[in-house]
């Protein structure tokens, strides 16, 4: 019997990998490997799919963020809004441009920042928020966006793993001020490699955005500001290009593998399964369910048991994340003990991510969910 892994990116190349090979070779015959219009097509191509006047290409999703940050000057003294239940990424790019990330916790259904808890933590120092539209799952934006202009606020949405996510029927990474998004090969929209992007509606910010990735450079060999070197390089954005056309049949198979799952995992008792913001598009990055332990039970360690069980069984999961951001050693200088965050600190001793991708099959849900069921014991 073989694992059901968590991701299986395989199957996705057996299904386009001609098209993509034929990309990536293309781009080698022609000798333009850095820029060229490969990559400034895929850019334009991305923008019209957001729905953006601009598109950034750049080297990752964790520089999306950052470059968005330095475009608005963001800095020492200032303060960023963000949860302390996601990817190391969001947060550290707040620290790396000398800022100081101040977390606000989570709403247990929907994984993502609590709203109603985000206008306390607003102070004068306050520049920025940066919502994650966590596991694919868009945070309610029309709210955020109330909270954020009555207070002056710019918004960076984390789209890293919200690629074709909507919210009120618009593409997330074009609602905020900024939109950030990763190609890391788990991504909805994965390159072979590491790539980024950053969407906006501004061609001022775009190419501000352009300069601080280009070593502060404009014009080349002239030098405004202290930049960095962040590309996009053209054999990724071939194989983004060809991968762009698919992602949309992408992301409603996931919808389809995930309404299964509601389906067979339906009225398990211990188990709560993902529920989708009513007023949103999740594009289903991950399948995460809290695993709520018998009483007397510790939380982390019943949910170690079960990931072990499923195992056996041959089905591979994944905790994301199995210890908020406020409780990592490289964070203890911000004062937020055990108690700070309890919605992420519950959760994040429950979650579990289990396989989640386009190609995945009615039998392996099934084999999945059988296993589930035999773990928790029901
Ligand atoms: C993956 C991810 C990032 C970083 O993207 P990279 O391309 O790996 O640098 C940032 N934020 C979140 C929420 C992510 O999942």
């Amino acid at each position: 019997m073989t694992n059901i892994p968590p991701l299986d990116l395989k199957r996705q190349y057996q299904a386009i990998g001609a098209d993509v090979s034929a990309a990536v070779l293309e781009v080698l015959a022609s000798g333009a490997y850095i820029g060229g219009s490969v990559v400034g097509n895929f850019e334009q191509q991305f923008a019209n799919y957001v729905g953006t006047t601009d598109c950034i290409g750049c080297n990752s999703g964790t520089d999306a963020l950052y470059l968005a940050l330095r475009a608005m000057k963001i800095g020492a003294g200032d303060e960023v809004i963000t949860t302390p239940f996601t990817f190391i990424a969001t947060a550290e790019t707040i620290s790396e441009v000398g800022a100081k990330p101040v977390f606000v916790d989570i709403d247990p259904t929907t994984f993502n920042l609590d709203l109603s808890q985000l206008a306390a933590a607003i102070t004068p120092r306050t520049k920025a928020i940066m919502p994650v539209h966590l596991f694919g799952n868009p945070v309610d934006m029309t709210k955020l966006m109330s909270i954020a202009t009555q207070h002056n606020l710019i918004v960076i949405e984390d789209c890293a793993q919200a690629t074709g996510a909507k919210w009120n029927g618009k593409q997330v990474g074009s609602i905020g001020h900024f939109g950030c998004f990763s190609f890391f090969p788990t991504k909805n929209l994965g390159a072979c490699g590491d790539g980024g992007a950053i969407t906006v509606n501004d061609p001022m910010l775009a190419a501000d955005l352009r300069m601080y990735r280009e070593h502060g450079s404009r014009q080349r060999y002239y030098h405004e500001a202290i930049g960095v070197n962040s590309r996009l390089d053209a054999i990724q954005a071939a194989v983004l290009q060809i991968k762009l056309q698919y992602l949309d049949r992408w992301n409603q198979q996931r919808a389809t593998v995930a309404t299964r799952y509601h389906e067979l995992l339906a009225n398990i008792p211990g188990i709560i399964l993902p529920q989708p913001n009513p007023g949103g598009e999740s594009a289903w990055n991950q399948y995460t369910i809290r695993l709520i332990a018998p009483a007397g039970v510790d939380a982390a360690a019943y949910r170690d048991r079960v990931r072990a069980s499923l195992q056996e069984a041959g089905v591979i999961s994944m905790i994301y994340y199995p210890l908020p951001l406020h409780l990592q050693e490289v964070y203890q200088d911000l004062h937020l003990p055990l108690g700070s965050f309890p919605v992420t600190e519950l959760v994040s001793n429950q979650v579990l991510s289990i396989p989640m991708f386009p190609e995945l099959t009615i039998e392996e849900q099934q084999r999945v969910a059988y296993a589930l069921k035999d773990a928790v014991g029901s």
